[in-house]
């Protein structure tokens, strides 16, 4: 984490949020909260991300899905588009190594 964007850590701490939202639902373990999460809040998700950083535009559709690859739907994106699928994590990897967005000042 140290070397990424801050549109990354937004979504990670975004991620975060939503998996403490879903414990206070009572929806127990990663695998059900990734999959309520993919459901429910990758949209809110994505907005938050693109209100923060106007300039994210579609990216932030992309770092929403970051973390829920093992979801029901994550895993049928990686199988019936795999071409998009493997776009959205170089994606993912550019903001994640802090090759693409923003990065933090020191
Ligand atoms: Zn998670």
């Amino acid at each position: 984490m140290q070397n990424a964007s801050q549109e990354y850590i937004a979504a990670t701490l975004l991620h975060e949020i939503a998996h403490g939202i879903l414990t206070y639902e009572k929806i127990d373990g990663s695998s059900a909260q990734h999959n309520e999460m993919f459901k429910k809040y990758r949209t809110e998700v994505a907005a938050g991300l693109k209100e923060m950083f106007p300039g994210i535009k579609d990216y932030a559709d992309v770092l929403a899905y970051e973390g829920l690859d093992g979801t029901i739907w994550g895993s049928a994106l990686k199988t019936v588009f795999p071409t998009s699928w493997n776009a959205m994590v170089v994606i993912m990897e550019a903001y994640r190594n802090g090759s693409k967005g923003t990065k933090c000042s020191k």
